[in-house]
């Protein structure tokens, strides 16, 4: 069997380092290792439109946006297919007989969507569309037929879900469909990596990001901004690295070469926690070193950008190119999944002839 990967993002505001370490990051290593037949990766802007019906300039400015921390993060092109989910109506299509397969109650026990409905107010009126995002989203990923989908551990549940209707459809109209796996980041620190404000999730809604395209300069005032251990008010206080996302940024980023270069005192980050647990450590010395580690991480993302930004013309090519090539594979699935639910009439002349025969008889 191929193995394909899909993968994408809402372009609901600029892709931050909780995107990097949490699922883009692992793409360019998948897409670099050669092991993969095909990768699709979506800009899930109709997805954007659940929760932003109201805001479509923001979704539609953010498309370039996002496909510019693609391009500098290292997706290429030649290997990855990037394509815009609205301009694949095949999806849609899709959607519509998945949603007969799945239950209302099933999509409000969704651990994500319910968070995510709280977080936006919206449990007075949910948007018909956003509580079915999931069956969107396993429309696109069952389209592509991938195998594999890299992403965030909040994607888990959509995931779940998805194998449930490729197991349902299959059950019901004969095997068409493939299951896919998640695949997470194995690095504990990089499966939710939290704001900046210490929040549970960094995310583009609340304000608490650090952007791949954030400046030198806004990297480091967020950095040294950055909510700590709050008990930790003298130096020679101890103080938590568990839930300190100084250290958690640190367990996501950090390589022992990085104290090697500036900061030799320590020779790992366990040295390091260590003494800031014992007490004798500042918060500004540690969000110092971070500061050197994510610029350093940061810098050659930034180059990139700056050297794409110059030609947009060619980004919105690539953009086209992409979703013309997807737009075929998804077609084609599409129709495997309409003869596999006998709604093919025009192409299906075995029933022409039933009823030319039935009729006629
Ligand atoms: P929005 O608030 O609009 O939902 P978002 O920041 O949650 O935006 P998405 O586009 O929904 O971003 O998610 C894109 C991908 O990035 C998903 O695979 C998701 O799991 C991952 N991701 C998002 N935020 C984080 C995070 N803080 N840590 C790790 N992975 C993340
Ligand atoms: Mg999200």
């Amino acid at each position: 069997m191929k193995k394909v990967i899909l993968t994408g993002d809402r372009p609901t505001g600029r892709l931050h380092i909780g995107h990097y370490v949490g699922s883009l990051r692992q793409r360019i290593q998948l897409q670099n290792s050669g092991e993969f037949d095909e990768i699709y990766i979506m800009i899930a802007d109709a997805q954007a439109l659940t929760d932003n019906a109201e805001n479509p300039e923001k979704v539609r400015q953010n498309i370039v946006e996002v496909a510019l921390d693609y391009l500098s993060c290292g997706i290429d092109p030649e290997k990855s297919t990037i394509l815009i989910q609205s301009q694949i109506p095949e999806l849609f299509e899709l959607t519509a007989y998945y949603m007969n397969l799945v239950t209302v109650s099933r999509l409000q026990r969704n651990p994500t969507v319910k968070a995510e409905i709280q977080m936006r107010n919206f449990e007075a009126s949910i948007p018909v569309g956003f509580l079915a995002y999931p069956v969107s989203q396993a429309a696109d990923i069952t389209a592509f037929k991938a195998t594999t989908v890299p992403v965030g551990e909040d994607q888990q549940p959509m995931l779940e879900q998805t194998r449930e209707i490729v197991r349902k459809f299959n059950s019901i109209y004969g095997e068409t469909l493939v299951e896919p796996e998640i695949l997470l980041p194995d690095n504990k620190a990089c499966l939710r990596l939290p704001g900046t404000d210490g929040k549970a999730k960094m995310s583009k809604s609340l304000n608490n990001a650090i952007y791949l395209a954030d400046s030198e300069e806004e990297v480091r005032q967020k950095v040294m901004g950055m909510f700590t251990d709050p008990n930790h008010i003298r130096v020679t206080d101890p103080g938590r690295v568990e839930g300190n996302p100084v250290f958690t940024y640190l367990d996501a980023f950090c390589r022992d070469e990085h104290f090697e270069r500036y900061l030799p005192e320590y020779k790992n980050l366990d040295e390091m926690k260590a003494h800031y647990t014992r007490g004798g450590l500042g918060d500004v010395k540690v969000k110092k070193f971070l500061n050197a580690v994510l610029q350093e991480e940061l810098e050659p993302i930034r180059r990139r950008r700056k050297e794409f930004e110059r030609d947009i013309p060619y980004v919105y090519e690539i953009l086209r190119k992409g979703t013309e090539a997807a737009r075929e594979v998804a077609a084609r699935t599409l129709a495997e999944v309409k003869k596999a639910m006998k709604i093919n009439y025009f192409d299906d002349f075995s029933l022409i002839n039933e009823y030319t025969n039935k009729i006629n008889r």
